[in-house]
């Protein structure tokens, strides 16, 4: 059985304060579940994230990484420094963080391989804008990205990949990809992986779904065989939303 996943990614969301209330509040109503739960604050709160859920199964991701080891970057932050905190986890490719921050895939080939050195996880983040899918090209995209951002990868690194579709047009706009749209790619995302990796690789990749996810089409969406959970962004900010969101799944 491949692992039920939903994440939490706060972007530019919640002070100190406000992390350590959303935390308090996620914490005292979370249900029993076999689905990973993690959360992805702000990099200033990760560590005080890290320390509140430790007695929780709650995992606590960064947002972002960069490539290097150390060195003269102001204002960026290494894997080392995300280790050194306990947090083992990384969103990579998100699309506002390729359309807003210049990230190719060649950059993040490069993050990749830095995360896996470090044995951190990666959820791996990729889809298409709304004009690749009026052109019909969305399953090119998408195979692109994954091919020139990840696929570089050894077999083994597999264990540590989590993939998350989130179509650009859905991100933010209340527009939900159908779930049998997000089952269509999915299923085709699992394809490609297979055709390059192999069957136990590609049946065994959690596919996270992201991209307007809110309690009341999670469960339609998380039905879905090749849909493994979901990336929630603006629903995540509500521990009620997020909390129904994982019932959604369970
Ligand atoms: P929304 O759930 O706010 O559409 O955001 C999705 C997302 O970008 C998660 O990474």
């Amino acid at each position: 059985m491949r692992q039920k996943i939903v994440a939490g990614n706060w972007k530019m969301n919640k002070n100190a304060e406000e992390t350590q209330t959303l935390l308090q509040d996620l914490v005292s109503k979370l249900p029993q579940t076999e689905a990973q739960i993690i959360v992805a604050p702000t990099f200033v709160n990760l560590a005080s994230a890290v320390n509140q859920l430790k007695n929780t199964s709650v995992i606590v991701a960064a947002q972002n990484m960069h490539q290097a080891e150390n060195g003269a970057y102001t204002g960026e932050i290494s894997a080392n420094m995300l280790e050194s905190i306990g947090v083992n986890t990384v969103i990579l490719g998100h699309s506002e963080r390729r359309s807003y921050f210049g990230e190719t895939d060649s950059i993040l080939a490069y993050k990749v391989d830095t995360a896996l050195k470090h044995n951190m996880k990666i959820i791996f983040c990729f889809g298409e804008e709304l004009k690749d899918r009026q052109d019909k090209q969305h399953f090119n995209v998408v195979e692109n990205q994954l091919r020139d951002g990840l696929f570089h990868i050894a077999n083994e690194a597999w264990n540590n990949i989590i993939l998350a579709y989130e179509p650009v047009w859905a991100i933010g706009t209340g527009e939900t990809a159908t779930p049998e749209q997000a089952q269509e790619m999915h299923e085709f995302i699992r394809e490609t992986v297979r055709h390059t990796f192999g069957s136990s690789i590609a049946e065994n990749v959690s596919i996270l779904y992201g991209g307007s996810v809110k309690p009341d089409n999670a469960k339609e969406i998380f039905g879905k065989p090749d849909v493994d959970g979901g990336l929630i962004g603006g629903a995540a900010l509500k521990a009620d939303d997020f909390v129904a969101i994982i019932n959604g799944i369970i």
